[in-house]
């Protein structure tokens, strides 16, 4: 798990923003036939309700991410649940509506807690789940002088280093 004070630079729009889930367990469905069952406990449901998961591109001074945001998140950010955000543009026959409820996002700087799989799968493949995020100025100010103290540390360490290579080099 890694923290990091990024800014939301893009809605990733190529992968839909929303999966069908079962209403219980919140698990991916998959259709068999005409029947829907859970993914992950392989029972059949009733009912499915739609949840976001959204890829968005962030970026932390240093490089850009790919960071899949689910539905307590994005719920977090538009207020609005993925199902009621469906509703909203279905009732409009508005589908692009879409995207511009996703551009509030854009330009946000939040700090990211997000989880880092010990074992990066590919090099390509670098999305990374945010478990929480945060908003809150006091929050970010705090993380940025602790950042900075950690920083300069390994800065001092660093020159330590150096004087010390360059002492036996004579
Ligand atoms: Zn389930």
């Amino acid at each position: 798990m890694c923290v990091c004070l990024g800014t939301i630079e893009d809605v990733d729009t190529e992968f839909n923003w929303y999966y069908e889930a079962s209403k219980k367990c919140c698990s991916a469905i998959k259709k068999e036939g005409d029947i829907v069952k859970c993914k992950k406990e392989n029972k059949v449901l009733k009912s499915i309700v739609p949840r976001f998961r959204l890829k968005i591109i962030v970026y932390d001074n240093t490089d850009d991410a790919t960071f899949v945001l689910f539905e307590k998140e994005v719920q977090k950010m538009l207020n609005k649940s993925a199902s009621e955000l469906l509703d909203i543009q279905e009732m409009k026959g508005d589908r692009y509506g879409f995207l511009e409820a996703f551009t509030q996002l854009l330009g946000k700087k939040l700090l990211f807690k997000v989880d880092i799989p010990s074992k990066h799968t590919s090099g390509t493949n670098r999305n990374f789940t945010v478990i929480n995020s945060m908003d809150d100025q006091k929050l970010i100010d705090k993380w940025m002088g602790l950042y900075m103290k950690i920083e300069s540390e390994r800065y001092k360490q660093e020159q330590i280093e150096y004087e010390s290579v360059k002492d036996v080099e004579g």
